[in-house]
């Protein structure tokens, strides 16, 4: 099942839980209530079970929901990324970066291929990933039924590379670029913007 009818704020919560319901099993934990998993993900009681019910969960509140079945539940909900074919455009600082912390501690995402312009970093394994020419982006987006994407290319370049990847079927773009994107509707562009939240951060927590 894969239901992109649910709020993104519930399929965001809904990937938390996943997380701390990963956690409790770890520690031996195999139930869990609805106050317990609220208290872990900071929101209430209530909220854990709304979300619960939007995704069709339907457990025993009274006696504490059963953390496999609910796990169960989310990974039949959420569209896992783990088993998706991702791309990475730019292996510089922050690409190879990224690389690396795919590759040594998150090994199950997929990263299959990564797309630099430099001829120094072409036909190169870099932290684990082999770099093509972004000539060679469409065969590689064909033959892996790559969906989604990072972006780790200067902001110059950012648009031009996004116009290229939605020409080609990819329909997530993870940009770390500090451009907006424009994209068409049936792409979804997600910012990671360090310097924003800093400036935010800086902004929320002046001395007034
Ligand atoms: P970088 O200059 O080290 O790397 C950019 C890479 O993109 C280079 O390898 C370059 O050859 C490649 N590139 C440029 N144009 C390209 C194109 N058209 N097609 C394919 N590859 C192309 O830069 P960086 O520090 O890694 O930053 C990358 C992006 O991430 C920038 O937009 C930057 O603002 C942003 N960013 C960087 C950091 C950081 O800590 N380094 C943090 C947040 C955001």
């Amino acid at each position: 099942m894969h239901r992109t009818d649910l709020p993104e704020k519930t399929v965001e919560r809904t990937i938390l839980y996943k997380r701390l319901l990963l956690n409790l099993q770890k520690s031996g934990q195999q139930t869990v209530f609805s106050y317990q998993l609220a208290q872990l993900a900071g929101n209430s009681a209530e909220q854990v079970r709304r979300d619960l019910m939007q995704i069709g969960f339907s457990g025993n509140p009274k006696k504490g929901y059963v953390i496999k079945d609910m796990l169960n539940a989310i990974e039949a909900v959420l569209n896992n990324p783990f088993r998706q074919p991702i791309i990475l455009i730019g292996v510089g600082n922050l690409g190879k970066a990224i690389l690396s912390y795919f590759t040594y501690q998150q090994p199950h995402i997929n990263i299959v291929a990564a797309f630099d312009r430099d001829i120094n970093k072409v036909d190169r394994v870099i932290a684990g990933c082999r770099c093509y020419s972004t000539d060679a982006m469409e065969e590689i987006i064909v033959r892996e039924n790559v969906r989604l994407a990072i972006l780790t290319v200067p902001a110059s370049h950012a648009q031009e590379i996004t116009d290229r990847l939605v020409y080609l079927g990819i329909k997530g773009i993870l940009n770390f670029a500090p451009v907006p994107l424009k994209v068409p509707d049936t792409v979804i562009c997600e910012h990671l913007d360090i310097m924003l939240q800093l400036e935010k951060l800086a902004f929320l927590t002046q001395v007034k």
